[in-house]
């Protein structure tokens, strides 16, 4: 619990000044949905759709993507989802997608990468998403993982549209990616910071190594500057950006992030009411203090113990 946060929380992500910030689950399975529900989340803001495919040989059919789909989305129906399209990388390989012998599996042919060259992998996932759409009444988004460029975001979101997909947004997990902001909401509806992948490209240091685990710690002023240039696009263009990556699931840095202008997050399930609680017991102004002072420190230890007073 963080000092001066209220034990209950009555569900709608804001603070106590009425600033929205939508506060949302990240899901794998149909488990993961329900658990989400049930904590209150108001919506989905990462279903890392490849989690329903780490065991599967071949891709699986259209039919089958949207019954797996729909089967997330469903404790959803009138809800908004972010479904994130398929996202093979070193840390979840797809036998059906990723490319075998990369020196550097980090920084080859991962996310939407896999999509340039097979372009009818992406389209088959896409209808499937707009069936499941259909069928779970859930106000389906989908977004795209590893985007470098605003180039890329704007091939992506052609195709989203042309699959009849209203909303159509990227992930910014790469250091490019957060600083060509404001072109990548030019051609996208919204962005959502990937953090644990922002951190590991940032510091150079792999997320799935213990050794260089504090360089990947998401208070580092750098990450948050990062973070910052991104809430500013945000609030130029008028669109969305949030957080969806474990950041986002510490109630005391939930508030940080508010000030530097995110306007959602998206956390794993147990997570829900505590930052809800925390954001609801502060007003916008003291978050953007808050993240003016922590942009100051140098360190990530300064940050936190100017963060808790
Ligand atoms: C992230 O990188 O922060 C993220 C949310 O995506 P994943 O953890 O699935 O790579
Ligand atoms: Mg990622």
């Amino acid at each position: 619990a963080v000092a001066g946060g209220p034990a209950e929380w009555n569900g709608a992500g804001t603070t106590s000044d009425g600033h929205l910030v939508k506060v949302l689950g990240n899901v794998g399975k149909p488990a993961d949905a329900r658990a989400a529900a049930e904590a209150g989340a108001e919506g989905v803001g990462l279903f890392r759709t490849e989690f329903c495919y780490l065991d599967a040989a071949d891709e699986p059919s259209v039919a089958d993507q949207r019954a797996a789909y729909a089967a997330v989305l469903t404790p959803f129906a009138g809800k908004p989802v972010v479904v994130r399209t398929l996202d093979a990388g070193a840390d979840k390989p797809l036998a059906f997608l990723s490319p075998e012998d990369e020196p550097n599996p980090a920084l080859g042919v991962r996310g939407l990468r896999v999509a340039f060259d097979r372009p009818e992998v992406l389209d088959r996932q896409l209808e499937a998403i707009a069936g499941a759409a259909q069928d779970s009444g859930a106000e389906v988004s989908v977004m795209a993982p590893m985007v470098a460029t605003a180039e890329e975001a704007a091939w992506f979101a052609e195709r989203v549209r042309a699959a009849g997909i209203a909303r159509a947004g990227v992930m910014i997990e790469i250091p490019a990616a957060a600083l060509s902001a404001g072109e990548i909401l030019d051609a996208v509806d919204f962005v959502s910071l990937g953090t644990n992948d922002l951190a590991q490209y940032t510091f150079a240091a792999d997320r799935q190594l213990g050794a260089v685990a504090a360089l990947n710690d998401p208070w580092q002023p750098a990450l948050l500057r990062l973070i910052k240039l991104v809430g500013d696009a945000a609030k130029a263009t008028g669109k969305p950006a949030g957080v969806c990556g474990e950041a986002a699931a510490d109630p005391l840095l939930a508030r940080v992030l508010t000030g530097l202008g995110v306007t959602s997050l998206s956390m794993n399930a147990p997570a829900v009411r505590a930052v809800g609680a925390s954001l609801a017991a502060v007003t916008l102004a003291q978050c953007e203090a808050l993240a003016e002072a922590v942009l100051a420190t140098g360190d990530a230890k300064a940050a936190r113990a100017v963060a808790r007073g």
